[in-house]
């Protein structure tokens, strides 16, 4: 069976493709601008060539469930490929589009309050499966999305930002993840700056990324601001303590890296003490970093449970108080198991018990 044409580096798609050389250029604009996934109707292409690439096919990606929820504001997919299922989430805003992807089938970093971490890692993804992600929600956008309200979409119907914070540890999928990030600026035309990349922090691929793609947003899941209680939430740590992580996210920022996020999930009378907030704001006052606070998403089969309100404004609150910058996200898509790790696990619990 031929590689999809996703799937294919540049060089392999000038093989495919043929001279002259500006057929690469319209074959990629239909790929990652026009989101085409039917060769047929590209064109501007001849004839033969389109029914040559017909034949070898776009897509990786198949998508097995498609879910809708906070009134059409979120989206969550589950695709299948090659074997590996593979979420992906759409947040819509009234000024923005933002979607979530999975750099890895599964995630071995094994953190007890996430789903993709208990159900364990199947296997690397290909940048070109990084990228179907995108290409998946950009349709869905211009296709059902667009003409919703009439005259008057509720968000804008292309895609903005691009997150990846979705299944997997970016940084222990590097080469594929770099080399998406390298597409989605050179071919979708989305800037480095709306692209950003989370990880629990590896040090030395944080140093190796300021060289390979320094504009993007680097967001540490921080989780824990010392290692006692980072070990147990954030396992890596053991090998990766706090300190180490920091100095490399001071390599970055010195190498001319964009500005760090720090991402904190509150979890109910774990990690949300207005102590653990004086330690946070202290680390982010030290990276000049901006604190996303967000109330864990709650998945089963675990004891870790969101931190209630009141606790969730009280720690907002005196990482304020304490000088730092700090934001309180609202999870998205609750009702439709849009946390990382959560369909895939629905998905495979129903096909056991059917
Ligand atoms: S929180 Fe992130 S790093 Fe931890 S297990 Fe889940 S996907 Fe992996």
């Amino acid at each position: 069976m031929s590689t999809p044409l996703l799937l294919l580096d540049d060089t392999e798609l000038a093989g495919v493709v043929g001279p002259p050389a500006f057929r690469v250029r319209q074959v990629k604009r239909w790929l990652y601008e026009v989101a085409e996934t039917d060769p047929r109707a590209m064109t501007d292409l001849p004839t033969t060539l389109r029914e040559h690439l017909s034949t070898i096919g776009v897509s990786a990606l198949e998508t097995a469930e498609k879910r809708l929820g906070d009134g059409g504001m979120t989206v969550k997919w589950l695709h299948t490929s090659a074997g590996a299922e593979i979420e992906t989430v759409l947040m819509r805003y009234p000024r923005r589009t933002t979607v979530c992807v999975s750099s890895q089938a599964g995630c071995a970093m094994r953190c007890p309050f996430c789903a993709t971490g208990q159900g364990g890692f199947a296997r690397q993804l290909a940048a070109g499966e990084i990228i179907e992600q995108v290409l998946v929600a950009a349709r869905w956008l211009r296709d059902e999305a667009g003409g919703e309200d009439g005259d008057a979409p509720r968000s804008p119907t292309r895609i903005g930002n691009v997150v990846f914070m979705g299944m997997g540890e970016p940084l222990a999928n590097y080469t594929a993840v770099v080399g998406a990030v390298q597409r989605l600026r050179s071919d979708c035309g989305i800037g480095a700056r709306h692209i950003t990349v989370s990880t629990i922090g590896i040090p030395d691929r944080i140093r190796t990324l300021a060289n390979d793609a320094p504009p993007v947003t680097l967001a540490w899941s921080l989780h824990a601001p010392h290692d006692d209680l980072r070990d147990r939430l954030v396992p890596p740590n053991r090998r990766w303590p706090v300190a180490d992580v920091r100095s490399a996210l001071h390599d970055w920022r010195s190498a001319g890296g964009r500005r760090i996020t720090i991402e904190y999930a509150l979890i109910d009378g774990i990690n949300d003490m207005p102590e653990l907030a004086l330690r946070v704001a202290s680390i982010a006052r030290d990276l000049e970093a901006h604190v996303n606070c967000i109330p864990l998403n709650p998945t089963g089969g675990t004891a870790y449970r969101p931190s209630p309100h009141g606790r969730i404004r009280a720690f907002v609150s005196a990482l304020r108080e304490a000088g730092a910058n700090a934001t309180l996200r609202q999870n998205r898509g609750a009702g439709i198991d849009a946390a990382c790790g959560q369909l895939r696990a629905r998905h495979g619990l129903e096909h056991r018990t059917r």
